[in-house]
């Protein structure tokens, strides 16, 4: 039970304030609270307490979340070209781990690369965090449609990898096709249960916790130490519930740990010169997201709301010259790249959510969606026209699909299921935050000016032509009239011919990001790595005591970022624990015995 808060917040001074209660805080937090300390811990929220938010979050799963405003809000992203793209947030308790679903661990060479420390370290802490989520075995409870999914990769080449630490997968780094499998957070009521917000006690006796209030500010002070000159003293924040905007001091020796995710680095601009080497607000990305073609389950193979997102991964590896000779000459440049497959499988008007939403990117033109990003109380109203049309035509579909089924001479109340695939990775040039408008400038399909490659183009061609024979391979394909009109206002690829003309016109008219934004003040450049001094990990360049720990600390995660995101938390609050008793370590070296000894 959250307490209830009894105080005026600006009376008190706090020996630590975390800003967000995101994935990042909710790792940070489940490690703190570990060393039971004695401090006074505020958390202070932008977003609804989860009381409210989890009725949202549980209604038709996470796909409803999506639809709804008030927890889901889009990011004013552009590219260099103006061309606005589609990408988004969480505002609520738990941040991202009150809306995500799939779950997949860096691999932990990446996790020693990008923040420090050696990969056996990240192994341990993988092990220390992951059976904090409870998650079952996912192997155990497969449907019907994700042994489709899987039957269907591996009879093309994929093969399926058991690398998972209290069944949640890690990302080898193995040049192969792979398959993951992950666990899902749903219990057997369909209750999102186990995410970031179980694993935190909220209860815990100095916390406080205040929600539906923004920081909008840090307030610092000039500090006579040439290495840190400045030291936070106090957060401005506004009570969005009475508008009434007011300073939350720190106490002398207070810590200020952000959480805020992409709020994180805007916070800390103001002050870029002095803060982060100059370093803060760059090496910002995030998934490029291209929706795939929609397929009608196999016959026999029935849909339960539980696929849809089936809990597999497809991940395969783009190399420059990696698809042949004839390709070599032309790609002979370009970084090696994963991507992955995520599956989406259900009855059509509950994956309409998605397309209310998400995939409003796919329906606005761009002058209309520059508009939407800008003004938030635009894109509510536009989703939810767009919500309401989709379910008219939902309407008509179902009366068609009725009257087919009862020609057909089958159950005329069936509902027309689908199972769909997107392909997502990360964008060869990351972009940054600007100072205008809030604006974020993302390098989709940015071309190299001299020789005109383009990687993301390339990337996306290649591997989409690569896989089309096992997307294909996912159900029946739609009818011809229906694959006609899917073509002609979205051109989504069934043959390996209709490839390039797609994603040429995704790349000018449909982008679409995984809501994956990380980076921004990066370890290293930012942040220090606090290999010398534990103590320091996290903490920005420039500053006494503000410490990141969030997913804006890492460049983007080759994989879908939110373990990541707990690990970050985690890993920061683990080095400022110094040798505090760590009863989680214990269990985890016991699992791990028995993880190893089982492999
Ligand atoms: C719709 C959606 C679906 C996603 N699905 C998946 C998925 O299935 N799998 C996956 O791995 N990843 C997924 N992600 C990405 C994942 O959620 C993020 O990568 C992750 O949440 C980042 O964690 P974070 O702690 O950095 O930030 P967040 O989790 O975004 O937390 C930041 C928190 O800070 C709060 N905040 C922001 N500004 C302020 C402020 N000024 N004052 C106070 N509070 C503030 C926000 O409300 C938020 O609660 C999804 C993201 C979205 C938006």
């Amino acid at each position: 039970m959250v307490k209830k808060q009894q105080h005026k917040l600006q009376d008190v001074e706090y020996d630590l304030i975390v800003v967000g209660s995101g994935n990042g805080a909710c790792g940070f937090l489940s490690r703190y609270l570990d060393s039971e300390p004695k401090e006074q811990i505020l958390v202070i929220e932008e977003g609804q307490n989860f009381f409210f938010s989890s009725d949202i979050a549980h209604q038709y799963n996470w796909l409803k979340s999506f639809s709804e405003g008030k927890i889901f809000k889009l990011h004013n992203a552009l590219t260099p070209e103006n061309i606005p793209i589609i990408s988004g947030r969480a505002c609520t308790m738990g941040g991202g781990g009150s809306i995500n679903y799939t779950m997949i661990h860096e691999s932990s060479q990446w996790l020693a690369d990008h923040i420090g420390q050696s990969p056996e370290y990240w192994d341990e802490l993988k092990a220390g965090l992951n059976p904090r989520f409870e998650r079952p075995d996912p192997a155990d409870d497969l449907s019907p449609i994700a042994k489709s999914v899987l039957k269907a990769a591996e009879n093309k080449g994929f093969r399926l990898v058991a690398d998972a630490i209290a069944n949640i997968p890690n990302q080898p780094d193995l040049d192969a096709d792979l398959l993951h499998i992950f666990p899902t957070l749903f219990n057997e009521f369909g209750q999102r249960t186990h995410s970031g917000v179980s694993i935190v006690d909220w209860a815990y006796p100095t916390l406080t916790l205040k929600t539906r209030c923004r920081v909008e500010q840090l307030k610092f002070t000039e500090v006579d130490n040439q290495d840190c000159p400045l030291r936070c003293v106090a957060v401005h924040v506004k009570d969005l519930e009475t508008n009434e905007a007011y300073d939350i001091p720190l106490k002398e020796n207070g810590k200020l740990v952000l959480c805020a995710g992409a709020a994180t680095p805007r916070l800390l601009m103001p002050y870029g010169d002095k803060l982060g080497k100059g370093s803060i607000s760059q090496q910002v990305n995030d998934h490029i997201l291209l929706p795939l073609g929609l397929y009608l389950p196999k016959k026999g193979i029935r849909t339960s709301p539980k696929d849809n997102y089936v809990p597999i991964f497809a991940t395969s590896f783009w190399r420059p010259g990696s698809e042949g000779q004839k390709d070599k000459e032309q790609t002979p440049q370009g970084s090696e790249t994963l991507i992955t497959f995520d599956f989406f499988a259900g009855e059509f008007d509950r994956l309409l959510f998605l397309v209310s939403h998400l995939f409003l990117a796919l329906l606005l033109p761009n002058w209309l969606k520059r508009f939407v990003i800008k003004w938030p109380w635009l894109f509510v109203v536009v989703k939810n026209v767009v919500r309401l049309l989709i379910q008219l035509v939902n309407f008509i579909i179902g009366i068609f699909w009725g009257i087919g089924n009862w020609l057909r001479r089958e159950p005329w109340h069936d509902e027309l299921e689908l199972i769909t695939a997107i392909i997502k990775f990360k964008p060869a040039v990351s972009g940054q935050y600007e100072d205008n408008h809030k604006r974020i400038t993302l390098n989709f399909f940015a071309e190299v000016e001299e020789t005109g490659f383009n990687q993301d183009k390339t990337v996306a061609q290649q591997m989409i032509k690569k896989h089309i024979d096992f997307l294909n391979d996912l159900g029946e394909k739609p009818h011809v009239w229906v694959r006609f009109l899917l073509r002609l206002l979205l051109r989504l690829p069934y043959e390996k011919d209709q490839v390039d003309a797609y994603v040429k016109t995704y790349s000018k008219k449909f982008l679409l990001t995984e809501q994956h934004l990380a980076g921004g003040c990066l370890y290293g450049a930012a942040l220090d790595k606090g290999l010398s001094h534990p103590q320091n990990t996290g903490k920005v360049f420039g500053a006494a005591n503000v410490h990141i720990a969030d997913l804006s600390s890492v460049p983007l995660p080759r994989v879908s970022p939110q373990m990541t995101a707990y690990l970050v938390g985690f890993h920061v609050a683990h080095r400022l624990c110094g040798d505090k008793m760590k009863p989680w370590n214990r269990k985890a070296r016991i699992f791990k015995s028995i993880f190893s000894s089982v492999c």
